[in-house]
C-alpha cells in the first residue's frame, strides 16, 4: 500500500438493525457521544452519526446507520443498504423475541441484499444490556447466541452494556476493522 493510500481517510457506512428498544440508539450515543440516557427517543427513520477513527496506519469515518426498529428490513428505503460495508444486528439479552427475530432481519437481508451486492456483506451480532445479567434478568445465554452465530457463518459476537459503557468501544473498533475489510 502505498503511503499517499494510508493516508487517504476512509468511509465505513455500517448499518444497525434489530427491534425496537434493545439499544441501538443507546450504543451509537454512548460510542459517538460518551452519554446514556434512561429514557429513550424513538428513532424516527433513521438517524446518521459519524466518529473518525484511526485503525493501524489507516484513518477511517465510521458511519453508523441508526435505524428504527420498528421497521421491517423490507420497508426500508434501498439508500439504507447502498454501499454499506458492514451489518450490526442487535438483541438485548433479557428480551427472547428480541433475539428470535434475528433470524428474519438476517434471512431478509441475505435474500435482497446480497444478491445486489456481489461483494458479500459482513455480519456482526451485539447482545445488548449485558449490564442486566447481574440482576438475573437474562434470558439468552452467550452459548445460544454464540450457537446462533456459528450456523450463519461464524458471524462475529460482543455483549456490551451501552448503560455501564461495557465493550461498547471494542465492539466498534472490531466492528470498524471488519468493515474496513469489506471497504
Ligand atoms: P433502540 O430502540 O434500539 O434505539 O433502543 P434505545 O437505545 O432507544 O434504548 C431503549 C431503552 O433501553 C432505553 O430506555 C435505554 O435507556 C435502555 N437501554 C439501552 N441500552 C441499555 C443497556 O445497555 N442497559 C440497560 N439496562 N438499559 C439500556
Ligand atoms: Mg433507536
Amino acid at each position: 500500500r502505498s503511503a499517499m493510500a494510508s493516508r487517504r481517510r476512509s468511509l465505513l457506512k455500517v448499518i444497525l438493525l434489530g427491534e425496537t428498544t434493545v439499544g441501538k440508539t443507546s450504543l451509537v450515543n454512548q460510542f459517538v457521544h460518551e452519554r446514556f440516557r434512561e429514557e429513550s427517543d424513538s428513532t424516527l427513520l433513521a438517524d446518521i452519526s459519524s466518529k473518525e477513527l484511526q485503525i493501524d496506519d489507516r484513518h477511517v469515518t465510521l458511519q453508523l446507520w441508526d435505524t428504527a426498529g420498528q421497521e421491517r428490513f423490507r420497508s426500508l428505503p434501498p439508500v439504507f443498504f447502498r454501499g454499506a460495508d458492514c451489518v450490526v444486528l442487535v438483541y438485548d439479552v433479557t428480551n427472547p423475541s428480541s433475539f428470535r427475530s434475528l433470524d428474519i432481519w438476517h434471512r431478509q437481508f441475505l435474500e435482497t441484499v446480497n444478491q445486489l451486492d456481489p461483494k458479500k456483506l459482513p455480519f456482526v451480532l451485539v447482545g445488548n444490556k449485558a449490564d442486566l445479567d447481574g440482576q438475573n434478568r437474562r434470558k439468552v445465554s452467550e452459548d445460544r447466541a454464540r450457537q446462533w452465530c456459528a450456523i450463519c457463518g461464524n458471524i462475529p459476537y460482543f455483549e456490551t452494556s451501552a448503560k455501564d459503557n461495557q465493550n461498547v468501544d471494542d465492539a466498534f473498533m472490531h466492528i470498524a476493522k471488519i468493515a474496513l475489510a469489506h471497504n
